[in-house]
């Protein structure tokens, strides 16, 4: 398991099924933090309030679940996701890296595909749609003024989570090609 961005089915045509299928995905996932951990839903609000700004996505909504896996799940409603895990690895930059990551989803394949994609990649996602959310994630830093590279350091710690060759290869070839604009930039 790793940073994952989930593009579900827009909610339009079966709003009775919704709730109760995103509550059983959410409880899935290990559910969301308690309210004695508010602190991490206001970092997390903070994080995404510096990246969100310009993408033209529906409004978002962050939430943090109760999970170990550095993952992070966004769903085309606007419903964003990051694990505790994720933000005890993670630095701010990173966190940040990871959702821009997750708003290239939104703005570039949202609309259109039912499957669930991921950071890291999931079974039936191209490298394709990956990099393209990956060269996106860099773009949405830049303009906001934070450091794409962040964004290579994030999925290395994500591929150090995950031992899982369906995710793991893929990932080494999208940081190869992240170290390599990382180095032009320099
Ligand atoms: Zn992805």
């Amino acid at each position: 398991m790793i940073i994952f961005v989930a593009v579900t089915l827009s909610a339009q045509g079966c709003a009775d099924s919704v709730p109760s299928s995103r509550a059983r995905w959410e409880m899935e996932q290990g559910g969301l933090v308690s309210s004695g951990q508010h602190g991490l839903l206001l970092r997390a609000q903070s994080v995404l309030a510096r990246v969100e700004s310009g993408c033209g996505t529906l409004p978002l909504h962050i939430a943090v679940l109760t999970n170990d896996a550095p993952v992070a799940h966004s769903f085309r409603d606007g419903s964003l996701y990051v694990s505790t895990g994720l933000m005890r690895q993670f630095t701010d930059e990173e966190l940040a890296a990871a959702l821009a990551h997750e708003l290239g989803h939104l703005v570039i394949d949202g609309l259109v595909s039912p499957e669930p994609a991921a950071l890291a990649g999931v079974a039936l996602q191209t490298d394709d749609v990956e990099l393209h959310a990956d060269l996106l994630a860099r773009n949405i830093l830049h303009a906001h003024g934070l450091p794409p590279a962040a964004l290579t350091t994030a999925l290395e710690k994500v591929a150090a989570a995950s031992r899982h060759e369906s995710f793991y290869q893929p990932l080494v070839r999208r940081m190869k090609t992240l170290q390599t604009l990382d180095a032009q930039a320099r």
